[in-house]
């Protein structure tokens, strides 16, 4: 059901937030007491007090993980029992989605309209998936010698660590839960201290399901709870979404512990190519604002860097400037709202300070470059994008994460590919061009996980596997890829 910005305000105000941790079955507060404040980005007020988990949480998830694990409540179910219950799951996050949608937009500052459409259907819809695919999966007899049967099949890995960041909070966890748990592992899911508040909630949804305790846990609080997870000798594989330096300690951690399985989704600096021979510059020209303004520029793979033409080079920059409009912040429960408010003061101070330094370095402004909506004490920030003399220019090289985009100019294709490349990250790219065989050429030499000809983000479907090249990472989320990360391969060898 549709509702009114007033309504929204009025069902915020009535709103419960759980906050307190979940383990084992159980809504419990930390032993030691200690909690963190959650606000609310677009009105910078407190929205409750959560629950940080400690060193006893953690162990104590742990092994309510393993027992839970290994008592085959869960694991040892036939797939398509598991695959009932994770669809009761699926549809209970959907009856649900006001309530949780509002939570995310609270938590995180997103619009309202994008929580209800996008985040919290886009998880249901990742449980739903995989519980609809996990009794279709099986595994292979190998071609052995005659007298052997050589079977090979894959296993539950056991207890998952699911890190994650604040952009996507519901749906990059659903990103590694549903998948984790269709396969049969137990989870314990770290949303980000800047948004936890959803994947809280929905550990209450997961036991009503009827997933087993202890299978499905969340342990919210800051980075340590991370660390703490990913040293843990208990735990036997690490999901992680989130920064490059991030992931790269997690895979430091599990090198100091148990070598764990470790799989990283991270950063990017995505390139979006337009070529002179683009058949519809405004339709290219709306995608890039949206590829870099949606979700306030708060995305892994936000177009942050378009490469254009020289020769299109102005057109395109008068059409940009004009879909850019289209993206001014408002206030995030205005269903009317298409951009909302950065997630925190930190993240705020840190666009802030990239847009100072492109100015500094000799960029020009096309478009925003200021905070605004001052009054709200919320933290908004206008959309943004620079004209770039040169492609070594800080706003062109670092993930800034924010609605701030870098425009470099070039004359020939090549020169486009390689600046396209020329980064440590290979998450996405874009390239835009109404022939069939450049499209093909430069989309080959493209190193990122995912290119899109003629589009950006298209494929929200679960069918592709998402993730990257170079520094983005390893492993894939999404598709029946993502069960690779959560089992393990055996071979069994029978004598005939
Ligand atoms: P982040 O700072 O790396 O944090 C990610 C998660 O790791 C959070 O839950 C964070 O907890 C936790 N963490 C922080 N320090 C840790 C440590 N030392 N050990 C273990 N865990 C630790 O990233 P973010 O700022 O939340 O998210 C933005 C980043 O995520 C961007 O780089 C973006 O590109 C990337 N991202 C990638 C994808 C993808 O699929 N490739 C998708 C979305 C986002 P706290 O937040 O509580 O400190
Ligand atoms: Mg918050």
């Amino acid at each position: 059901m549709s509702r009114t910005h007033a309504e929204w305000k009025q069902l915020a105000t009535m709103l419960h937030i759980e906050s307190r941790l979940f383990i084992d079955g159980h809504y419990t507060h930390a032993s030691d007491g200690r909690t963190f404040e959650c606000l609310n980005p677009a009105t910078n007020t407190k929205l409750t007090d959560v629950g940080w988990a400690g060193e006893a949480e953690v162990d104590a998830a742990v092994a309510a993980a393993r027992q839970a694990f290994e008592s085959g409540t869960w694991s040892a179910l036939p797939p398509l029992k598991r695959g009932r219950i994770l669809k009761r799951f699926a549809a209970l996050i959907r009856e649900h989605v006001d309530e949780l949608a509002l939570l995310e937009t609270l938590d995180m500052g997103k619009p309202i309209g994008d929580s209800t459409t996008v985040d919290v259907p886009g998880a249901a819809y990742c449980v739903e998936w995989y519980a609809e695919a996990i009794d279709k999966v099986g595994g292979e007899v190998a071609p052995v010698d005659p007298k052997l049967v050589g079977l090979v099949t894959r296993e539950a890995i056991g207890v998952v660590a699911a890190v994650v960041p604040w952009n996507f909070p519901i749906l990059m966890a659903s990103w590694k839960f549903g998948p984790a748990l269709a396969a049969g592992n137990a989870v314990i899911v770290k949303p980000s201290e800047k948004s936890p508040l959803t994947a809280i909630r929905l550990a209450g949804l997961a036991k009503q399901a009827g997933i087993p305790d202890g299978i499905f846990q969340v342990l919210p609080g800051a980075g340590d709870v991370g660390r703490a997870l990913a040293l843990h000798n208990g735990v036997d594989c690490i999901a992680f979404t989130g920064s490059t330096a991030v992931g790269k300690l997690i895979a430091g951690y599990a090198a100091q512990s148990n070598l764990k399985r470790v799989w990283l989704e991270l950063g990017g600096k995505s390139p979006n190519i337009i070529l002179e021979d683009c058949a519809d510059l405004a339709k290219a020209a709306r995608t890039a604002a949206g590829a870099i303004y949606y979700n306030m520029g708060e995305m892994c793979t936000a177009g942050s860097r378009v490469l254009v033409q020289r020769s299109i080079k102005e057109r395109f920059l008068a059409e940009f400037s004009k879909a850019a409009r289209q993206y001014f912040p408002g206030d995030p429960l205005d269903p009317a709202t298409s951009m909302g408010a950065i997630v925190d003061k930190i993240q705020f101070d840190k666009v802030l300070s990239y847009i100072d330094q492109g100015q500094n370095e000799g960029a020009g402004l096309i478009c925003g470059g200021r905070a605004t909506l001052a009054d709200t004490h919320g933290y908004f920030i206008e959309p943004t994008a620079f004209d770039c003399p040169r492609p070594d220019m800080t706003t062109c090289r670092e993930e800034i994460f924010g609605p701030v985009l870098s425009v470099i100019t070039f004359d020939k294709v090549e020169e486009a590919i390689r600046i396209a490349n020329d980064t440590e990250y290979g998450l996405a790219a874009a390239v835009w061009t109404a022939n069939v065989s450049t499209a093909h050429q430069v989309s080959r030499r493209l190193r990122a996980g995912t290119v899109w000809v003629n589009c950006y983000d298209e494929g929200g479907d679960m069918n592709l596997p998402f993730g990257g090249f170079k520094q983005s990472g390893n492993g894939r989320d999404k598709s029946l890829h993502a069960l690779e990360k959560y089992t393990e391969l055996k071979s069994t060898l029978i004598k005939l």
